[in-house]
């Protein structure tokens, strides 16, 4: 069971600035559990072997998986660099591939990296006060290309699921990166 009313309803707080909710614990992901999705290999050995530091953290309200049910959130995606490559979430497509999935910008900067089966890429800026639409069939990632924190609220189709297999593997089709001090969408390296 979990604290909150998904038959009768409940209200949550999220702070507009931070994303924070009082309610609610976050899942954090540092980069030791995602450390195969960065290109630069030799930068994520020189960072890890100071310190393993927090990429980002989303609140997963336990919102049961019943049709009908929309799993909600905020996601806190931290600044930074791995190499040139961007911090970034480690994205995914949702199992059930016809299920799409709105996200709004609640603060900072960045991109919304999506690419289909097919191989059909679109990368959308992420700005403050600006929404974004995830299509059906497109996995999805975002990453931080700004100073500060990038803050996410998404709402999707609770019984989605989540499908990370291919996308942890091979990666993305496209990588966001700083090059003159600036962010560029590239091919991926990896491929
Ligand atoms: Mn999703």
């Amino acid at each position: 069971m979990n604290q909150f009313d998904w038959d009768r309803g409940f209200p949550i707080d999220f702070d507009i600035e931070t994303g924070r909710s009082e309610t609610a614990q976050t899942t954090k992901r540092y980069l030791s559990q995602m450390k195969g999705m960065y290109f630069d290999s030799d930068a994520v050995k020189k960072i890890m072997e100071k310190e393993d530091p927090l990429i980002y953290e989303f609140y997963e309200l336990g919102c049961p998986e019943r049709p009908g049910d929309l799993a909600f959130g905020t996601t806190i995606l931290y600044p930074g660099r791995v190499g040139e490559e961007y911090y970034m979430t480690k994205g995914h497509f949702h199992t059930r591939l016809e299920t799409s999935e709105v996200y709004y910008t609640l603060s900072g900067e960045g991109y919304m990296v999506m690419e289909n089966p097919e191989g059909t890429t679109s990368e959308i800026p992420l700005k403050k006060n600006k929404a974004v639409y995830v299509p059906r069939r497109y996995a999805h990632r975002t990453v931080n290309t700004g100073k500060e924190p990038l803050i996410l609220f998404f709402v999707f189709d609770a019984d989605a699921g989540h499908n990370y297999g291919t996308i942890e593997t091979k990666g993305y089709h496209k990588m966001v990166v700083e090059r003159d001090g600036k962010p560029e969408v590239i091919d991926s390296l990896k491929w």
